[in-house]
């Protein structure tokens, strides 16, 4: 989609740090980083918001949500339970929705924040 920064990234035509990517989703670091680790999962396929998604998006918002605690932990803050079943790191998943919602960039994307505790409060 035109003027859309995000199709842009997903397109390599504007940089990123890019820690993964497939043929439906791209993950970068979050330019203005709200905690330790802060990265966006994103479809390549244009879609505003999470109010935009239809049934058909079903595999695709199921493929990002599974790729959360995969590239948390991959970038230090995946969540884990230790050999006495203590529990630790962890990492907070966000989709800000419109303008009540916090968002700015109009093309969905999961935010994955983590590595420190408190969690960032970012909305
Ligand atoms: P929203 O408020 O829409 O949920 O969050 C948009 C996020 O995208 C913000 O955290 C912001 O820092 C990030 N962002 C905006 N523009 C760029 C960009 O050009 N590159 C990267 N890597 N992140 C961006
Ligand atoms: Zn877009």
């Amino acid at each position: 989609m035109d003027n859309c920064i995000f199709c842009k990234i997903a397109a390599k035509q504007i940089p990123s740090k890019m820690i993964y990517e497939d043929d439906d989703v791209i993950a970068f670091h979050d330019i203005n980083p709200a905690a330790p680790v802060h990265f966006l999962i994103i479809p390549k396929e244009h879609v505003a918001t999470l109010a935009d998604c239809a049934e058909k998006h079903a595999a695709l918002l199921g493929k990002m949500a599974l790729l959360a605690p995969k590239l948390a932990q991959e970038q230090g803050c995946g969540y884990q339970l230790d050999a006495t079943g203590n529990k630790a790191g962890g990492f907070k998943t966000l989709f800000n929705t419109g303008p009540d919602g916090g968002q700015e960039v109009y093309h969905l994307h999961m935010h994955v924040i983590g590595g420190a505790h408190p969690w960032s409060t970012k909305s």
